[in-house]
């Protein structure tokens, strides 16, 4: 087999080739990517990506993939997969600080553990702390932006800290994405509760979304952003899109703002269906929908 880039640079144990992305995707759909490499330590980290730039590699930073739709081709480059390697999360007085790829469920549940109250908005986001941060990820009135007192980034070769301000987040959106940076790490500011309450605030909220998501299939969760002044679901379901399908992709018949797969929906069927969801909806109430979904890989084809 050809030497890799990353040979002599990061373990061979933590480098994997021509990796199925499928496995990696909340919406259980893509090919293969060339690499992958899972890392442990800061240093894996800032050492990945100047292999892969000395090499003129594509590099795709990849937490729990709950937002991504990657091509049915795969991707042509590196996947810096940021997860349970590189998960660590302790408390620090009212603080609680988590590496990137510790999941927002083990934040929030440390937090509840140790009476910290503020991320419970956050129990049922199936992301990373990366992923979350890096898109503003929010739900039933709370969002990173409230609780983040400072995130860890690796930005223009160098690591550098930035505070709540510095991050200048807005709706699904941060300063992390301006500038192609990568999250290592972030301090979530919390105020001292009660543990029972913590945990049952917790709990109602993930039974709103048993009630409200059909989590039983695979999807990437709001597959739309919120349109100013509108919800993206109520769109949908105006515009008689609700069970709409392009082969396995459908509309949820349950939540009109989730595009599920119900088996085997490939990227091409995600798109054909989001691209006629965007087209009926314009027509119908004057709105274009913008995916909250981000893309990994081709899709010309
Ligand atoms: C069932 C379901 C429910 C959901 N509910 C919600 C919800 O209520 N609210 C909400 O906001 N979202 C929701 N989502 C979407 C998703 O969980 C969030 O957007 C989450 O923050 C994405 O995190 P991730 O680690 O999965 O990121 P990924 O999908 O892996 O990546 C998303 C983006 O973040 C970048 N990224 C990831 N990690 C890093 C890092 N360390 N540094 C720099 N960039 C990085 C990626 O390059 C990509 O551009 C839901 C998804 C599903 C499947």
């Amino acid at each position: 087999m050809a030497s890799s880039p990353f040979q002599n640079v990061i373990p061979d144990s933590r480098v994997f080739r021509q990796v199925s992305l499928r496995d990696y995707s909340t919406m259980r759909v893509g090919g293969p990517a060339d690499y992958m490499i899972e890392p442990t330590c800061e240093d894996e980290i800032m050492k990945t990506l100047h292999a892969a730039k000395a090499a003129s590699i594509p590099v795709c930073v990849v937490g729990n993939g709950s937002n991504l739709l990657f091509s049915d081709a795969g991707f042509r480059g590196v996947i810096l997969h940021i997860g349970k390697a590189y998960s660590r999360v302790e408390r620090d007085g009212l603080r609680i600080c988590a590496q990137s790829g510790a999941l927002l469920s083990s934040v929030s549940r440390l937090a509840a553990e140790e009476g910290l109250s503020g991320m419970e908005f956050a129990s049922g986001i199936p992301g990373s702390t990366g992923g979350a941060v890096y898109m503003n990820a929010g739900a039933y009135g709370g969002e990173i932006a409230q609780v983040l007192e400072t995130a860890t980034v690796y930005t223009d070769n160098h690591v550098e800290t930035w505070d709540n301000e510095q991050m200048r987040f807005s709706y699904r959106h941060s300063a992390a994405m301006e500038k192609e940076c990568v999250i290592l790490s972030a301090a979530f500011m919390l105020k001292a509760g009660d543990k029972e309450e913590i945990f049952a605030r917790m709990n109602d909220l993930n039974s709103r979304r048993r009630e409200k998501q059909p989590l039983q299939y695979p999807s990437c969760g709001s597959f739309f952003k919120r349109p100013e002044g509108h919800f993206a679901g109520a769109l949908i379901e105006q515009a008689g899109l609700k069970g709409y399908s392009v082969g396995d992709a459908q509309v949820s018949e349950k939540h009109a703002g989730f595009i599920i797969n119900r088996g085997n929906a490939t990227a091409r069927d995600i798109r054909a269906l989001m691209r006629h969801v965007q087209s009926t909806v314009l027509r119908e109430s004057g709105v274009m929908l913008e995916p909250e979904v981000r893309f990994v890989g081709s899709f010309d084809a």
